[in-house]
């Protein structure tokens, strides 16, 4: 998060001083929050187009507003049932598996009954391939390396057994750990286990009543109705990400001009043109996928936000108040925690992290209230999460209460001393990117 503040001119609405951040385009006024939810291109994700952006961030907002008066209204509800949400992405799935069936009929067919000309059966056979790739569940993989078996923490898979208990949530099949600022849970693999991921960077940043709270969100997945991590609705969640995968991910058009002008150094114009329809060809379907599929899940995004939310409220009964505010306070200013972890990397051992972490954390404190407002323009409709302030605003917004579940304070060490070996490695993350630069 950027530091320089400047004060271009006053706030029309209270009079106080607007703030202008770097890399932020349009100022706003902290005290009243004037001009704060605007469409911000700089912060917003890139979602192909400024107008499909920008209306992806106004949907987002009010999707946030609605799901927080609900929510609000009603905090312990649970989820009953499919959502709609599920039920429309199930529907998408079994249009899409229909699809992959009819492919492969035809397939058959063409090989054994058609009767036609070799060639002209292979010519005919590459639109069906094509369906089948496009439709082909995309399962993940359990990553080989990260994955914290219970005899080596015993105690640490203790602690995500009784985290699990107080939400109230299945336990997850496997723990993991990675190098990101951040956690998660996903289903992997065939048998679509539940895998839970520690990002160590996060975890070494966050105080232990936080790492409760991030543990409890994370489980709350598991059992909190989210129509985007379920099995069912896998095919429907995964085919136009796989369209853009396959023609190239990002910024197809710019890809396309550059691959034709590369043509036009070496070929003719026969060769130019030809190139300009293939790549012209391969960025239509790249945009039409990541279309199809922005349409598909803005219809599910209302239920998966309000999944997340329900994740911290989760949090908030499992690890209280205060320790969920602690953990999204942490996770705003996490990118500049992990600059100054690397700047100090070189001159301390990895057992001294955490402490690092937190002297960092503390001298941060000042930024926390502006990198919490300006977390608002960084989150639209199809955002994982909502932005970190509208979390904590749902949780302030609701009686203060402290966490069901207390860990001992001699149990802590004892799961730190289990994931030294991960400190270690995170440690050294932090120097071998240094050679880098
Ligand atoms: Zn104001
Ligand atoms: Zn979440």
């Amino acid at each position: 998060m950027p530091t320089t503040t400047t004060t271009p001119t006053r706030c029309p609405a209270c009079a106080g001083e607007l703030v202008l951040l770097d890399a932020v385009t349009q100022a706003w006024c902290p005290a009243c929050l004037w001009n704060l939810d605007v469409y911000d291109p700089a912060l917003s994700p890139w979602r192909g187009t400024t107008v499909v952006g920008r209306w992806g961030f106004r949907r987002g907002l009010e999707v946030d507003r609605a799901t927080q008066q609900d929510l609000l209204a009603d905090p312990d509800a649970r989820p009953t049932g499919t959502s709609p949400g599920e039920a429309w992405l199930l529907a998408v799935s079994v249009a899409l598996g229909l699809l992959g069936v009819a492919a492969v009929g035809y397939l058959v067919w063409l090989v054994v009954a058609s009767g036609l000309p070799p060639g002209v059966r292979l010519a005919l056979a590459i639109p069906a391939v094509l369906v089948l790739l496009l439709v082909k569940p995309s399962i993940g993989r359990l990553p080989r390396h990260g994955v914290i078996a219970e005899r080596d923490a015993p105690q640490l898979h203790r602690l995500v057994r009784e985290v699990a208990d107080a939400a109230g949530t299945p336990v997850p099949d496997v723990i993991c750990a990675d190098f990101g600022i951040n956690a998660g849970v996903a289903r992997l693999g065939w048998r679509q286990r539940s895998v839970l991921v520690i990002g160590i960077p996060l975890w070494v940043m966050l105080s232990r009543p936080a790492r409760l709270a991030l543990l409890a969100h994370e489980l709350g997945h598991l059992a909190n109705g989210d129509p985007l991590r379920v099995r069912r609705t896998l095919l429907a969640r995964t085919f136009g990400a796989r369209a853009v995968a396959a023609t190239g991910g990002r910024n197809p058009w710019r890809r396309a001009i550059h691959s034709t002008e590369s043509l036009a150094v070496e070929g003719g114009a026969g060769v130019v043109l030809f190139g300009m329809i293939v790549h012209g060809i391969v960025a239509l379907v790249n945009v039409a996928g990541a279309t199809a599929q922005l349409l598909v899940d803005s219809v599910a995004m209302p239920d998966s936000r309000r999944a997340e939310y329900r994740a911290d409220l989760v949090a908030r009964r499992v690890a209280g108040s205060a320790a969920f505010l602690r953990s999204s306070e942490t996770v705003v200013v996490a990118d500049r925690i992990w600059q100054d972890l690397w700047h100090l990397a070189p001159r301390i051992d990895a057992e001294q992290l955490e402490a690092m972490a937190a002297e960092a954390q503390q001298r941060l404190a000042p930024e926390v209230p502006l990198a919490r407002q300006v977390s608002r323009r960084t989150t639209d409709l199809w955002s994982t999460h909502p932005g970190e302030d509208q979390r904590m605003r749902l949780i302030e917004a609701l009686p203060q209460v402290d966490g069901a579940l207390g860990v001992d304070d001699i149990r802590w060490p004892e799961v730190d001393a289990e994931l030294a070996p991960w400190r270690r490695t995170a440690h050294n993350v932090l120097l071998g990117t240094r050679d880098r630069f």
